[in-house]
């Protein structure tokens, strides 16, 4: 009976716009909320995943276990009281307005997306690739009403390019506000369908409105992330700190993209094209791969020797017990502390750059929260 009600949920999955996955936070993480998580994942489904009987704050901070499951942040809810109901209708209309189409793809294909305002090199950039490996394309008929799915090879390894319609048909005649609007929708589909954005910017104009708009789109999402400096060639009396500068610009303008890799290419001259494929496999790979607890163990022991760990609210100094690897992408870190005590948010931060930088996990999506233990984990 079990099997078959799994069978039908399943099935039932597949034809929605959005699943709701709701969690039970009184009974904790159940070994089938992580087998649905999987399948979730697998299918790169749409989705929210809600913990219901959130009634306190022990429930809440319970509820972090769940981040586990690799589906990002989870949305706390209490259906008893309705509190969090009306956050979570919103959170609803804003994913539904986004809803993927479920496409069959090639096994351990790398799902990339071009976005970025009029006028960057989108086109250009695509257009290179493809042409190089256009034996090789075969644009299946996989095109939905919003975007097209363009299967490619390129070293061996499939790719997909989630390409929104504004990008390839753009001799089609739409009127550049209507585009504009369109693109945003179409922008928030593609990304969700992928697993690494690449964002292009021009680096012969400073970043504008435009560009801010494709970054605060990405800032909420958990993909892997490129930037790409297109029009690298326009830059005049270029020195090894030209890209130096860039990035810092880049930072400083954006700096909740700060994680992403940046590429400086020019696609007029083809300078580095194929670094950017090259690049998304290098961040796809290490999304996938999680970290071992040993080597986790011996970076914490570093971590908190180099900064000891800064208080949250109260007075009780926080004692970090273990770190874990508890999900891939996105990559999960469990970060264990005392019960009575809390971490303060830039300490959370900080860790999260420093596990970046330790297994150079640039451009890789990363999520970090802390759990309170009570029980000492050595
Ligand atoms: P899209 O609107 O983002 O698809 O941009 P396009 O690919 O149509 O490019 C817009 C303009 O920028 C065209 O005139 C391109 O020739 C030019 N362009 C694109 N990439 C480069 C580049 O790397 N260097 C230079 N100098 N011009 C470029």
């Amino acid at each position: 009976m079990e099997l078959e009600i799994y069978k039908k949920t399943k099935q039932a999955i597949q034809k929605s716009d959005l699943v709701i996955f709701l969690v039970d936070v009184k009974t904790g993480l159940m070994p089938q909320d992580r087998e649905f998580a999987n399948f979730i994942k697998r299918n790169k489904l749409n989705s929210l995943l809600v913990v219901n009987k959130c009634h306190n704050n022990q429930d809440r901070n319970q509820s972090n276990d769940f981040f586990k499951l690799g589906l990002g942040s989870p949305i706390m809810i209490s259906s008893a009281s309705g509190a969090g109901v009306g956050d979570l209708l919103d959170e609803v209309v804003k994913k539904v307005k986004v809803q993927k189409e479920i496409i069959s793809e090639p096994k351990n294909a790398i799902k990339i997306t071009f976005i970025g305002k009029t006028n960057v090199g989108k086109s250009s950039i695509i257009n290179a690739i493809l042409n190089e490996n256009r034996v090789i394309v075969s644009t299946r008929e996989h095109t939905t009403r919003d975007a097209q799915y363009v299967p490619f090879e390129y070293k061996n390894q499939s790719f997909i390019l989630v390409d929104t319609a504004g990008v390839r048909k753009k001799t089609m005649q739409i009127k550049r506000d209507e585009l504009e609007a369109k693109s945003v929708v179409q922008t928030r589909k593609a990304i969700k369908q992928s697993d690494v954005i690449i964002l292009i910017t021009d680096v012969s104009l400073p970043l504008s409105v435009g560009d801010m708009k494709f970054a605060e789109i990405i800032k909420e999402e958990k993909k892997g992330l490129i930037i790409v400096a297109n029009k690298w060639d326009k830059i005049e009396e270029k020195d090894t700190k030209s890209y130096n500068k860039y990035v810092e610009y880049y930072n400083r303008m954006m700096p909740y993209l700060s994680w992403a890799s940046v590429l400086p290419v020019s696609a007029i001259d083809r300078q580095r094209v194929f670094n950017i494929l090259d690049e998304a496999k290098v961040i796809y790979d290490k999304n996938q791969i999680g970290i071992e607890r040993e080597i986790l163990k011996k970076f914490l022991v570093k971590i908190i020797k180099m900064h000891p760990p800064t208080i949250g609210r109260g007075n009780n100094k926080p004692r970090i017990f273990d770190i874990k690897n508890v999900a891939v992408s996105p990559l999960t870190f469990e970060i264990s502390i005392g019960s009575k005590t809390s971490l303060h948010d830039s300490y959370i931060r900080f860790m999260e750059k420093k596990i970046r930088q330790e297994f150079n996990l640039r451009g890789v999506p990363v999520v970090v929260y802390v759990k309170k233990s009570r029980t000492v984990v050595r």
